[in-house]
């Protein structure tokens, strides 16, 4: 898997402040390489190209964080979405052990 973000300036090499969601590049269909699994375009416009990192990191850069969408379909791809529930219904029953005392 591959991570892209979007915003990245060629002529200054800065980041555009609002870009934050790293996204998790498509890699099949017709899109394939060209979007994020959310539907975020990949492709870059003037002075804009996608930055890709390949392979996909365990943690995004500085200053951005995951694609909520894009972790949770992969998540899925990589067939551990009942894991990730899993988790995250653990980490609620324990705040609603915390809620208690
Ligand atoms: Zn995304």
């Amino acid at each position: 898997m591959r991570a892209f973000y979007r915003g990245y300036n060629a002529a200054t090499g800065r980041r555009a402040q609002q870009v934050r969601n790293l996204h998790v590049m498509r890699e099949d269909g017709n899109f394939a390489g060209k979007q994020g699994l959310c539907g975020a375009p990949g492709w870059g416009v003037t002075h804009s190209p996608p930055v890709v990192i390949d392979p996909l990191p365990s943690a995004p850069p500085d200053g951005l964080v995951w694609c909520r969408s894009c972790v949770g379909h992969a998540a899925a791809l990589v067939g551990q979405l009942n894991e990730f529930a899993r988790i995250i219904a653990a980490l609620n029953d324990h705040g609603d052990q915390e809620c208690a005392s």
